[in-house]
């Protein structure tokens, strides 16, 4: 793959990034895709799927995974609902997280993203204990797939992520790192937070929003097209370089009930993101 290939968070039925057709009209080759729903994971999707792409000329980086029942409403139903920590879907997200995994080994994928939800404080509880397991029994399923795990960043501080990585202690557990997480959830700045991490990062998502005027923590920031937030896109960019990242760099626009809007603001970002690309790589 080329060095910082664009791409595009992807939805095929379920999720919020955009249609296929789309990623082919703005030109762009690599996507990040939404878990599809359950009924779509079939082999012969799997088959049908990998010619269209071929067709498009595309590649998936990375398939996402999302499960029934999360919400980001607000960051209160989002600690609630999302990821592996809500105890009582804890386990049946595991099962379902494993077939996501074969079906994505079918489509070539080797790497499967997640939030794992807000992460559990108090390290010697049970609850942080079991979500540690949880972790470790889906990096060795994948392990077996030949996949690595990127968690996403947002909704702890980069410090606890990287305390939980150590504690899960996989090999093929690394961050997705996405920027803007930061400033939604109220956790800090992005670019200080992306040093801290550095070699862990193997997926980034190009996504900007603007701080909360409300409570940090507690009010959602807002969500914005990328370059037009508080991220500071160049100096993301920059750090990336710094930091020896080379992957894709996939733009994240969840705007879905607006698709022309969402359209058009992804395209401005390919063209932000290739001007950042020649000035900062020289090419
Ligand atoms: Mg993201």
């Amino acid at each position: 793959m080329q060095h910082w290939s664009i791409g595009v968070f992807a939805s095929i039925d379920a999720g919020l990034g955009v249609k296929l057709e789309v990623v082919r009209d703005l030109g762009i080759k690599t996507i990040q895709l939404h878990t599809p729903y359950k009924t779509s994971r079939t082999p012969e999707n799997a088959a049908l799927f990998t010619k269209q792409l071929a067709d498009y000329g595309i590649t998936i980086t990375t398939v996402f995974l999302g499960f029934e029942g999360e919400s980001y409403e607000t960051i209160d139903i989002t600690a609630k609902t999302v990821g592996f920590v809500p105890p009582l879907t804890r386990s049946a997200r595991l099962a379902e997280a494993f077939e996501i995994s074969d079906f994505a080994k079918l489509l070539g994928v080797t790497a499967i993203g997640s939030h794992i939800g807000f992460v559990p404080h108090e390290k010697n509880s049970s609850d942080y204990k079991e979500v540690v397991e949880t972790i470790q029994r889906l990096c060795d399923h994948l392990a077996g797939n030949n996949q690595a795990l990127h968690l996403e960043t947002g909704q702890e501080s980069v410090n606890s992520l990287l305390e939980f990585i150590g504690n899960v202690r996989r090999k093929n557990l690394f961050i997705n790192f996405d920027p803007a997480n930061l400033i939604l959830y109220g956790i800090g700045d992005p670019i200080g937070a992306l040093k801290v991490v550095g070699s862990y990062v193997r997926g980034v998502h190009c996504k900007d929003a603007l701080a909360t005027t409300g409570k940090p923590g507690v009010d959602w920031g807002r969500e914005v097209p990328f370059g037009t937030g508080q991220v500071n896109a160049e100096l993301f960019l920059r750090t990336l370089h710094e930091i020896g990242y080379d992957g894709a760099l996939t733009i994240e626009r969840e705007i879905p009930e607006e698709p022309q809007r969402q359209k058009e603001e992804i395209g401005q970002a390919v063209r932000l993101i290739s001007e950042l690309k020649a000035k900062i790589l020289n090419i």
